[in-house]
């Protein structure tokens, strides 16, 4: 029977560990969520951001603009931000109204507060394998997932479907850097891939983040893989009236091929906010020193 990746409880513990950190230390950390707009599945998103950092001790502070605000109102709102002591992290939430901003935006946050690590410096260092960079939190959640169940990736060849910028491509450079966590050999897939099903059954670890309801099938796979399922399809159920969340692997249909399976949902997402958090500890830590060197 397939192991079950349990993002809720693997948060929860992971949480607890950065509560008990956040109450021992003297710094408050404080996250500011800049939320454009009003896209409704990002509502519940920064509401769940929201309510996971005060629960930590984390002050957390949304930033609303409306969804006609220009580049320079949104540019304008992250130099406050930036240039504000008391904030250690800051977000913008993604997807923006105007996707063309979205670059621009990112960049824009200075590099100590980018704890969704989206900017291009945070890029580059991830790709540096520089340790002082934010590494994303979708990204570092599914590499501490898998350390959480005790999967090793080093040796282990890793299937990543989805080359997004904010998963998959940050995700193939963490799993693939010289180091004792990852050092795992990488193929990274998308929807220009010829033969995907022969890619995938080559598979130790497979992780699928395309946004493609129940894409991943049994035939793809090798017996004993391990399936990582970042995807969130969202599908409106007119008999409950609400909306239920899938996820890009068939899960019923492929768990007992599997050695280890995370579910959607309660398995990458749960694991996204606690590395925000995580992130956000780091930044309040980081600042805090360097106010002290500085008053030295
Ligand atoms: P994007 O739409 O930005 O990227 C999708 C990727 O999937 C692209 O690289 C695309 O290829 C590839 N793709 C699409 N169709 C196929 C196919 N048939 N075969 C192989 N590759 C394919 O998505 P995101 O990376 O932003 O998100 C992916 C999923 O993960 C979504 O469901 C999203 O909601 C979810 N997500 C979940 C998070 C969490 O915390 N759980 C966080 C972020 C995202 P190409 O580049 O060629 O177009």
């Amino acid at each position: 029977m397939a192991i079950i990746l349990d993002g809720t409880a693997a948060a929860k513990r992971i949480l607890l560990r950065i509560g008990e950190e956040i109450s021992s230390l003297q710094i408050r950390p404080k996250l500011a969520i800049v939320f454009v707009g009003d896209n409704s599945a990002s509502e519940i998103y920064v509401r769940n951001k929201l309510t996971r950092a005060r629960a930590l001790g984390i002050d957390a502070q949304l930033v609303r603009l409306t969804a006609k605000s220009t580049i320079g109102d949104i540019l304008g709102t992250i130099e406050r931000l930036n240039a504000d002591p008391s904030v250690s992290g800051i977000i913008v939430q993604a997807p923006l109204p105007d996707n063309s901003m979205q670059s621009t935006v990112f960049n824009a946050i200075a590099a100590e507060k980018d704890v969704d690590g989206f900017s291009d410096r945070s890029i580059a260092k991830l790709v540096r394998g520089a340790s002082d960079g934010f590494i994303s939190c979708t990204p570092l959640g599914i590499c501490e997932l898998l350390r959480e169940f005790g999967i090793g990736i080093s040796g282990k060849h890793i299937v990543v479907l989805g080359r997004s910028c904010i998963v998959g491509r940050p995700l193939s450079i963490l799993l693939s850097q010289k180091s004792e966590n990852f050092n795992g050999t990488v193929t990274l897939c998308h929807s220009g891939t010829k033969n995907l099903a022969s890619l995938t059954a080559m598979a130790d670890i497979i992780v699928i983040a395309i946004g493609k309801k129940f894409f991943l099938k049994k035939h793809m796979l090798r017996p004993g893989v391990v399936v990582v399922d970042v995807g969130i399809n969202r599908e409106f159920d007119p008999n409950a009236g609400k909306y239920r969340i899938f996820g890009d692997a068939d899960f019923d249909g492929i768990r007992d091929m599997c050695y280890a399976i995370s579910p959607v949902p309660g398995g990458v997402g749960p694991m996204t906010v606690a590395m925000l958090m995580h992130n956000t500890l780091a930044a309040a830590k980081l600042q805090h020193l360097q106010a002290d060197t500085a008053a030295l």
